[in-house]
């Protein structure tokens, strides 16, 4: 199979391009065709040499992912669903606002940590995603909603990996993809634009911190750990303090002076006002400097089996009320593209081959949502 030149922060396309006796300035030109202006044929790369682009067709190509299926909200809000073979599909939403436009990326075909409320969790893991298969995402939603636009300049503004799976579950492919669209001669994206959105893998945050310090979100949930461990089974391996602490660290690095802390609210469970006061006390500790934090309560989205509930709105403002009245920034999401079930945690398609009664194999797509 040809390679496909997706799978390369700008790094990698040097080295490459090297071990076919280009220079590095013509790996800088190739990148910036694919990226910058989502070319995927190489005879349309005008400044490249003629021979290098009969290279370039002979062995490589610029592979992006079958769409499955597309989807438009009333808000304008997008969803696409990918085929990445073997009966496993991932979702992308683009969410656009007045002054922005948001891109929400998968990095795994389902997910291990297994989060009670998620129904991405709910599916199970398949497998990690490959660097191409990320950032074809944005290759694909940027140059699709620039061609429907008709405009040259740039659609998506930020990028939040809070599609399916755990991003920092699969570091290898996720750091390439990450480096790619912050380069400036990919998509040129600033730091503070791109966020990272773990359940809490504590090890793999620092690492973070270290290699591509992007805006962090952690996805918190509960104030103690007995509630933590039922809701996000990661917590059993990565407690709170550990957690917490971590945070901290992160901060050294951030883009940001702060980390977002996104708690779904999730009715009866983890939405009183006891839960808020404990958190106060969880990012406040006594003798302790306080933890520079946000909060985004997200409104749970319910999807089948989940035997769950979303807290009433009046209780979310109470909830939000509180942290706000101890000093916390606090926002709480609006749902986007909840009727076409784009919303948070909601994602979890997947496409399955089928024999129907006739004993004809078909492929049915199912979206559970
Ligand atoms: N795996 C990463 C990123 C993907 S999920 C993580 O967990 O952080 C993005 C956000 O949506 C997370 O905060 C997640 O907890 C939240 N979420 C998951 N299922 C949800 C649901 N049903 N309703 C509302 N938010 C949900
Ligand atoms: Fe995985 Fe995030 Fe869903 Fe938890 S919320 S199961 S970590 S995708």
């Amino acid at each position: 199979m040809k390679t496909n030149l997706l799978d390369f922060d700008l790094d990698g396309l040097v080295a490459w391009c090297q071990a076919l006796g280009e220079k590095k300035f013509r790996a800088v030109q190739l990148f910036r065709w694919i990226h910058q202006r989502g070319v995927a044929d190489f005879s349309q790369m005008t400044d490249l040499a003629k021979s290098l682009r009969d290279t370039l067709q002979l062995l490589a190509e610029v592979r992006t992912l079958p769409v499955v299926s597309r989807h438009d909200s009333a808000d304008g809000t997008i969803k696409w669903m990918f085929d990445v073979g073997q009966g496993n599909a991932i979702e992308t939403v683009f969410i656009p606002e007045t002054d922005r436009g948001t891109l929400c990326i998968s990095s795994q075909a389902g997910c291990a940590v297994g989060c009670t409320f998620c129904a991405t969790g709910a599916q199970g893991f398949s497998r990690n995603l490959s660097t191409a298969e990320i950032i074809a995402q944005l290759w694909f939603a940027e140059r699709t909603l620039r061609q429907e636009r008709g405009v040259d300049e740039r659609v998506i503004s930020n990028v939040v990996m809070m599609g399916m799976g755990e991003p920092l579950q699969n570091y290898a492919a996720l750091v390439p993809a990450l480096k790619t669209m912050l380069d400036d001669h990919g998509y040129g994206l600033s730091r503070r634009r791109v966020t990272v959105s773990t359940s809490g893998v504590v090890p793999m945050m620092e690492r973070l911190g270290h290699d591509c310090p992007v805006a962090l979100a952690v996805s918190l949930h509960a104030p103690s750990d007995a509630l933590r461990n039922e809701l996000v089974p990661l917590n059993i391996k990565y407690p709170l303090a550990e957690l917490m602490q971590a945070c901290r660290d992160y901060l050294a690095h951030a883009p940001r002076d702060f980390i977002t802390f996104e708690y779904c609210m999730l009715d009866g469970v983890n939405d009183s006002d006891v839960h808020a006061q404990a958190l106060v006390n969880l990012v406040r500790p006594a003798h302790t400097e306080a933890l520079p934090c946000k909060f985004n309560l997200i409104p749970f989205n319910p999807y089948p089996a989940s035997g769950l509930l979303r807290s009433p709105p009046e209780r979310v403002k109470a909830f939000a009320a509180l942290l706000s009245e101890a000093g916390i920034v606090t926002t709480i999401r609006k749902t986007r593209g909840d009727d076409i079930a784009a919303a948070c945690g909601q994602l979890a398609g997947d496409i399955q081959d089928r024999t129907d009664v006739s004993g004809r194999r078909a492929k049915t797509i199912r979206i559970h949502a």
